[in-house]
């Protein structure tokens, strides 16, 4: 045993589908699998049924009586339909700090250049969801060798890079600050890095499936494996774990996407998402710090001191307790969340969470 005690730790990006979905997941569910996954707060996203782009969503999200700190994102379009702005002042009174129409991205640019200057007026962060939808055009893996092998149609990964492009000059002509999600190419993270050394008020996160797989995983047909953005290459996955060395990427984040086995039955007809709130830790811990690629507290950074300051959070987090040895192998079945869709389903990881 080597026991340690660290900071909770603090997720920017969750779905966990209340109101509305709660046959994937609920704000109850979805804490206890953040609670076990040793979080103290987490950022739900706002693609819920009715979105969280009024008073009473946010309230009701917010207010939930959990084992973490529930913190809603809201809306950047009214009912995340990219037409018009919502309330950000509403937005603002009732403590929202972070806004993004995550997996509907506003597709209007003149929208979205508002969208930036109407944030920095009322201190919310931008934090968005890359992808041009255009250019996917119905695709539902990483275009490459491996798509066209499988004849499966294919995710151009242009489409992540354009928005990106976009947000940083978006982000650099009106000053605003931007969070880019779950970034999963080299180019995006160039083009990111290039964007903070030349000081574009620019923040990023990758999840754990982006360091760890890569579109290898999907010769299985199996649709636990699908998420958006998708699984890349191997370049993509070096540059991933480059991108965390040296600092361009911030925050390792876990776009927590909780779905039903039946929605999970077919690959091609699933919808895109996996869950991780029970595994970030142990994954990171495995692939990053036991592989010498970077020290435990810089994965502490990553995963606690970086994303509470993204946020905005000044006190200092609850102390969490971690068994560096103990391995262990991922049953689904015994996760908290209501979600089976994992992508270390039977892997062994090392490093587990210690919680009465
Ligand atoms: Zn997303
Ligand atoms: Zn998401």
């Amino acid at each position: 045993m080597n026991i340690v005690k660290i900071p909770a730790f603090f997720d920017l990006h969750v779905h966990f589908r209340d109101p509305g979905f709660t046959e994937k997941e609920t704000l109850q569910t979805g804490s206890e699998a953040a609670f076990y996954g040793g979080y103290s707060d987490v950022v739900t996203m706002p693609n819920t049924n009715p979105p969280v782009d009024n008073a009473q969503t946010i309230q009701f999200i917010n207010t939930a009586k959990t084992r973490v700190k529930i913190h809603t994102a809201a809306c950047i379009t009214e009912g995340m339909r990219g037409e018009k702005l919502a309330d950000f002042s509403l937005y603002k009174e009732n403590g929202v700090r972070i806004i993004t129409d995550d997996g509907k991205p506003v597709k209007n640019n003149r929208l979205m250049l508002e969208a930036f200057i109407e944030a920095e007026k009322y201190g919310l962060l931008i934090a968005d969801h890359c992808e041009d939808l255009d250019i996917i055009n119905g695709g539902i893996v990483n275009d490459g060798e491996i798509s066209r092998a499988l004849g499966l149609k294919g995710m151009n990964r242009l489409s992540e890079e354009l928005l990106t492009m976009r947000d940083i000059q978006l982000a650099e002509y009106t000053h605003g600050a931007v969070h880019i999600c779950h970034v999963s190419t080299a180019k995006s993270l160039q083009m990111i890095r290039e964007a903070k050394e030349r000081g574009v008020r620019v923040t990023c996160e990758t999840a754990p499936h982006y360091f760890v797989y890569t579109d290898e995983k999907i010769t299985k047909l199996d649709a636990d494996y699908r998420m958006n953005p998708p699984l890349r290459t191997e370049s993509d996955r070096k540059a991933v774990v480059e991108a965390i060395k040296d600092g361009t990427i911030d925050c390792i984040a876990t776009d927590h996407a909780p779905h039903t086995p039946n929605e999970k039955a077919d690959f091609i007809t699933a919808p895109n998402g996996v869950i991780g709130l029970e595994t970030a830790f142990a994954a990171s811990y495995t692939y990053l710090v036991k592989t010498g690629e970077i020290t435990f507290e810089k994965l502490i950074d990553l995963m606690s001191r970086n994303p509470r300051n993204i946020y905005g959070l000044t006190d200092e987090p609850p102390l969490i307790e971690v068994d560096l040895d103990e391995k262990w192998v991922v049953e689904p079945e015994k996760l908290h969340s209501k979600g089976r869709n994992c992508v270390f389903k039977g892997e062994i990881l090392y490093g587990k969470v210690l919680r009465d």
